[in-house]
């Protein structure tokens, strides 16, 4: 039995400021659930401290939407997983599509920080998906099997089993438009299946796989009812507590 997890990835929205009052409305519109879903905020760096104080004694865990795989150096802008520990998170998201469309990230990339991440203790969530184009060109399992074999080099089957992975189709974030379930299910029957190859049919079972791409109160519970849609990894609906919470109840009730 794999347990829900609902993260929230909050990008580039929220103020240090704002932040004890979002995660401390989070907390109080999902402590109802929290036995039955793991419920995440995923801040920009500099709102981690304020995140883990608001958090405290509640059952939302933090996390960053990003890491670097050295543990310190001349790396300008870049926070390493000691740091993430340090300040008291929990989870880190690596490979999201806007930091391979932005910011350079590669499949290489991807796997130096998310084994960084593992070494640390950190739970991962690793972000695969096609874009539009890699879709309509039939070219969905090709990209997602590579960013999976690509960015898992090197990592055990045991460490695989703590592993999250999101499927997000890049077409379907931020743009109202969501996979239907059954586009969703067979990508991550997919992945299930690239991850039964890579780490043995057991791992692979235990591996929580999100749906990410406009998923909202509204939609959810179609999607987290398909067999393989463990969560879901939430942009702009977990911006707003209700919403969030909306989300974290659909999974609660799957
Ligand atoms: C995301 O950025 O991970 C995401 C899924 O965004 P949204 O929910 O806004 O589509």
């Amino acid at each position: 039995m794999r347990t829900k997890i609902i993260a929230g990835n909050w990008k580039m929205n929220v103020k240090p400021s704002e932040t004890e009052a979002l995660v401390k409305a989070v907390a109080e519109a999902t402590a109802a659930f929290a036995d039955k879903v793991e419920v995440v905020c995923c801040t920009p760096a500099i709102d981690v401290p304020a995140a883990v104080a608001a958090a405290a004694g509640t059952k939302v865990g933090v996390g960053t939407e990003n890491c670097h795989w050295e543990d310190h150096g001349a790396f300008t802008g870049e926070i390493s997983t000691g740091m993430i520990v340090d300040a008291g998170a929990k989870y880190v998201i690596t490979g999201h599509s806007e930091r391979r469309q932005y910011f350079g990230e590669t499949d290489e990339t991807v796997n130096k920080r998310t084994r960084a991440a593992i070494a640390a203790g950190l739970t991962v969530m690793m972000c695969v998906g096609e874009t539009l184009a890699e879709r309509e060109a039939d070219l969905v399992e090709e990209v997602v099997g590579r960013q999976l074999k690509v960015g898992l080099k090197d990592v055990t089957a045991a460490d695989a089993a703590k592993l999250v992975i999101a499927y997000e189709p890049v077409w379907a974030i931020g743009t109202g438009k969501t996979a239907t379930p059954e586009q969703a299910q067979d990508v991550h029957a997919f992945i299930r299946a690239t991850l039964a190859k890579l780490f043995g049919a057991e791992t692979a079972e235990t591996i929580r796989i999100q749906y990410g791409g406009s998923m909202k109160p509204g939609n959810a519970a179609e999607l987290l009812a398909k067999k393989d849609i463990d969560g879901g990894l939430i942009g702009g609906a977990a911006l707003k507590a209700a919403d969030f919470a909306g989300i974290v109840q659909a999974a609660a009730n799957a």
